[in-house]
């Protein structure tokens, strides 16, 4: 795709060589003095096999290889707590960043394959109140590198191979644009994981300007919108991105969204008993969608400690109920590793051993 101009992301001073593309490289390897090929075999080595040091890179002489350490950092993340579900066969990492920061990330299995859903920011500073990984509040956007690692390094643990991603952990990636751009070009390229963005959603809380931005680069990941309210008091009440921009402006871009990628639009929406379930959401609800494709997926609002919002299997089932009658696309979605705190929402930057 090669969209972006040359980005320079730096580690303690030293150019992050997992977050260039391969005609960057390319171009810092000749500037080495070195042959143009050798820059393929090195993002081979990145972002096919995957390796964690230059050392593996077996096919280059020993002296490329120390020259390589000298000149880059190679990133890498450590895992500093696994675990496993006990109800389905879901996974969360948690994981330390080169600078002492950590991220959270969750393997899920799905009927069609093994989803990743990976973070993009430590921490996030959208404030939703119903979401864990605001409460402690934004520290600073991930790297290209680390959210591409997030897939690279659960894919080695688990043994699993990924086929799906989803940017729904902990972060905005709206808030975080360039860095998520550059993922999907550095996880698509035909030169590295190859995964089409067909298999990405990436969720928003609503950042209109930048939902416009995304239409227009046209790259097939379907947009996910973090709705979980039927008018503006509703929403503004839980979600501070509402008093920015409206709900009516929202839709309006994922009209757009939908005009120039013909991708449908998934809405998510967090079903809070007695808050947002009654009849009159659906009908508000049908009335805000109307001539826009899409899909409703119905997540019954998760726990997190510090808030008490109750959600039950019975008012999801009835709040679904409202929606079909109305001819609208809703499904619930199954709540995977609720156990481990690794459901929607239940993300955070700051942990316990
Ligand atoms: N910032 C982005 C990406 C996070 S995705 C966004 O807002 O879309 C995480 C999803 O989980 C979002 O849809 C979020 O609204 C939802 N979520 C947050 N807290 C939740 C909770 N307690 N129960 C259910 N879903 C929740």
């Amino acid at each position: 795709m090669n969209r972006q101009k040359m980005k320079h992301y730096e580690i303690d001073g030293k150019p992050d060589i997992l977050s260039l593309t391969l005609p960057e490289l390319e171009e810092q390897i000749t500037l080495m003095g070195e042959k143009k090929f050798r820059a393929r075999q090195v993002y081979e080595w990145l972002h096919v096999k995957q390796v964690t040091g230059f050392d593996e890179m077996t096919n280059l002489s020993a002296q490329l290889r120390n020259k390589l350490a000298e000149r880059f950092c190679l990133n890498s993340l450590f895992i500093v707590k696994k675990l496993a579900s006990n109800t389905d066969n879901t996974l969360k990492y948690l994981y330390r960043l080169y600078d002492g920061n950590h991220i959270e990330s969750v393997v899920m299995e799905y009927n069609h394959g093994t989803s990743l859903c990976v973070s993009t920011q430590v921490g996030c500073k959208m404030g939703c109140n119903f979401c864990a990984s605001t409460i402690a509040g934004f520290k600073r956007n991930l790297l290209p590198s680390e959210i591409l690692l997030q897939v690279y390094e659960a894919q080695r643990d688990s043994g699993r191979k990924i086929s799906s991603i989803v940017l729904m952990g902990i972060g905005e990636p709206l808030d975080n644009f360039d860095n998520v751009i550059r993922f999907f070009e550095l996880i698509s390229s035909p030169d590295g994981m190859n995964l089409s963005l067909r298999h990405i959603s990436l969720s928003t809380c609503g950042v209109v300007p930048k939902i416009y931005e995304l239409a227009k680069l046209r790259l097939g990941v379907t947009l996910s919108i973090s709705l979980h309210a039927t008018s503006n008091e509703q929403r503004s009440a839980t979600m501070p991105i509402n008093n920015k921009y409206d709900i009516n402006e929202l839709i309006k871009a994922c009209k757009d969204y939908f005009k120039e990628t013909g991708r449908r639009i998934s809405f998510e929406y967090a079903v809070i008993e007695g808050v947002n379930d009654s009849k009159d959401d659906a009908l508000r609800l049908k009335k805000l969608l109307s001539g826009l494709m899409c899909h409703i997926n119905l997540i019954p609002v998760n726990k997190i400690d510090e808030r008490d919002y109750t959600s039950s299997k019975k008012s999801t089932l009835s709040f679904q109920k409202y929606l079909t009658d109305l001819g609208l696309n809703a499904t619930v979605r199954r709540t995977l590793g609720a156990d481990i705190n690794a459901a929607c929402g239940q993300l955070r930057r700051e942990y316990e051993i």
